[in-house]
């Protein structure tokens, strides 16, 4: 065991680990990259993870950088959860709910929480929360707030960042400090401070007055996005909050050790309509309209021909009797989720006028059964992703573009072309409401051929969306695999100022490094593994 080893082994409550094993299970994440940490650290508390920061800090400064990587349940699909140096486990202990408020409705939680578990927990009290991801049932909350994460009740609900009242996050020095939005005087206090939080809110605040132009330009016109550091929340007119810029910024500026997470009513009663479409730019107009509907549908959710056909030839009991054939180009689900009856009715009224006016044909379900089933249709995803041909995976390399809703059918067809021109079918689905498509290709990592091809793939596909509007990430983030585009996304300006904020937070670079900033395509090559799988995943059928 190394001397460094040793150190935190005496001086943290959690449990320290330098086996082969261990690291090596935390060498992947759900991603195509691998990396082994040097030391497994599973933090008892806060205390243990402000001690390892305070160490690497101090190593640092004796010009020793030892990488400092927090982890959930390490089902990131884009190499974030992966790190050389110190790996701190969070759901081995840090996982508590710590405190529910009946009155708010608000929830104290630690980052290594279950997302599911903490879902059930806010169900028995009639309440939700929505961002939640697909990979719900084996993935954290610390994980999907560092990723800004989504999923498929975002179109009517907003991403993870809208839930997120405020933060304690222990910084690159081992400081703890608790973000929330501040008034103007509170941040004169802070500012004030002559600690490493002082300096951090005085750099921050003359940045953000330096670049207020720039800031003010920034306009990615997607519905959600996780791309970069949120900079356009952190400052406004009378006030000044850290948690938007901590928020989605994969461990790169900060550690969490507890959030406080607003929720919402859950609405059991929903209504669901599958509409069936034969071309995807009536697709996309219906869509634009569903989304002017009085109350955003609760979903809008898609899958295309290629999936149906997939599943035709791989499971075709899968979705016998709720889908039939010939299929359609594309299926998009509607779901209401008003509790007033009378309300969700107007709407269904509503949403089928507009997919009469477009010559849609349509299914509407309210019965539990019965809505199963058509739901049945949106995670026959799955099947692709835990799908092998021999070693042909199915890989998470382009899984997460989104563009302007009014880009869809650019985006689909623009997709549709690369892979023709890669030679390779692809199959769709993902939120049609937000056009954030998700598609998992199959290559084989051990053949050098499809190796460069995953290169080629990924730099056509976050080309495509790049010139379309869109973000590289509307709800997984860059971590290692979309870092290298961040500056074409943004322009060299404002990823400037993504690089001023990281210095800031992080100047001996300990905070996750080689995830999001300062990151070339070239950087990354070697970090492909032969092989690709999600075996740590596999407690639960995952789900996408
Ligand atoms: C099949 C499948 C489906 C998915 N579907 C979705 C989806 O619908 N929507 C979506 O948004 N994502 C999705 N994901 C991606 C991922 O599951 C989510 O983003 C999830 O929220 C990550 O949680 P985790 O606990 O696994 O985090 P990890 O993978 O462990 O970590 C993710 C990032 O968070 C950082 N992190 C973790 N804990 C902390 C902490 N305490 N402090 C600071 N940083 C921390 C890590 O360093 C890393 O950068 C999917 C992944 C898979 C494999």
């Amino acid at each position: 065991m190394s001397k460094i080893a040793h150190y935190l082994q005496e001086h943290l409550s959690g449990e320290v680990i330098t086996s082969n094993d261990a690291r090596k299970y935390f060498s992947t994440d759900g991603g195509v990259f691998e990396l082994m940490p040097e030391i497994v650290v599973y933090p008892k508390d806060e205390g243990d993870v402000r001690k390892a920061a305070r160490f690497t800090w101090q190593l640092a400064e004796r010009g020793r950088v030892m990488p400092i990587t927090a982890r959930g349940k390490g089902s990131d699909q884009a190499g974030a959860a992966l790190g050389s140096g110190i790996m701190l486990v969070f759901p081995a202990h840090m996982n508590k709910l710590i405190e529910y408020d009946g009155r708010t409705g608000n929830v104290v939680i630690e980052p290594g929480i279950i997302y599911a578990k903490l879902q059930q927990a806010l169900h028995t009290h009639g309440r939700f929360l929505p961002p939640y991801p697909s990979s719900i049932e084996f993935s954290t909350l610390g994980g999907a707030i560092a990723n800004n994460a989504a999923g498929e009740k975002t179109v009517k609900y907003g991403a993870t960042r809208d839930y997120i009242r405020s933060l304690r996050v222990v910084l690159a020095n081992g400081e703890v400090i608790e973000t929330k939005r501040l008034t103007k005087r509170e941040l004169s206090k802070k500012m004030g401070l002559s600690n490493f939080e002082g300096e951090i809110y005085r750099n921050l605040d003359k940045l953000f007055d330096d670049n207020k132009d720039l800031i003010e330009k920034i306009n990615l016109e997607v519905t959600k996005n996780s791309a970069g550091y949120d900079i356009v929340d952190v400052k406004e007119k009378k006030t000044f909050d850290l948690t938007p810029l901590v928020v989605g910024s994969q461990g790169t500026l900060g550690i969490v050790t507890e959030a406080t997470v607003s929720t919402e009513p859950y609405n059991s009663q929903t209504s669901l309509i599958a509409a069936y479409f034969d071309d995807i730019s009536v697709a996309k107009d219906a869509v634009l309209e569903l989304r002017k509907l009085p109350e955003m549908p609760s979903a809008l959710e898609m899958v295309d021909k290629n999936l149906l056909d997939f599943i035709d030839e791989h499971n075709p009991n899968q979705l016998k009797g709720i889908v039939s054939k010939p299929y359609h180009k594309l299926i998009v689900l509607i779901e209401f989720d008003n509790n007033n009856d009378r309300l969700r009715k107007k709407m269904v009224k509503r949403a089928i006028k507009i997919l009469n006016k477009h010559g849609a044909e349509y299914q509407l379900e309210t019965k539990e059964a019965n809505k199963e089933k058509l739901w049945k249709i949106r995670h026959s995803a799955a099947a692709v992703i835990t799908h092998t041909e021999g070693n042909k995976k199915a890989l998470p390399i382009v899984e997460d573009g989104i563009v302007p809703v009014d880009k869809f059918t650019e985006y689909i067809n623009g997709v549709y072309e690369i892979f023709d021109r890669n030679k390779l079918k692809i199959a769709l689905w993902g939120h049609a409401g937000n056009a954030n498509i998700h598609m998992q290709p199959f290559l084989d990592l051990s053949q050098v051929g499809d190796r460069q091809k995953v290169f080629r793939i990924i730099d056509e596909y976050y080309n495509l969306v790049i010139s379309l509007g869109g973000s590289t990430s509307g709800e997984h983030s860059d971590g290692r695999l979309r870092a290298p585009y961040l500056s074409k996304l943004y322009g060299e300006e404002v990823y400037g100022l993504f690089k001023k904020i990281k210095h800031i937070f992080d100047p001996y670079g300990t905070l996750n490094p080689g995830v999001k900033i300062d990151v070339g395509v070239e950087d990354i090559k070697p970090l492909l593994r032969h092989e690709y799988s999600m075996e740590h995943l596999y407690d639960h059928l995952p789900r996408t």
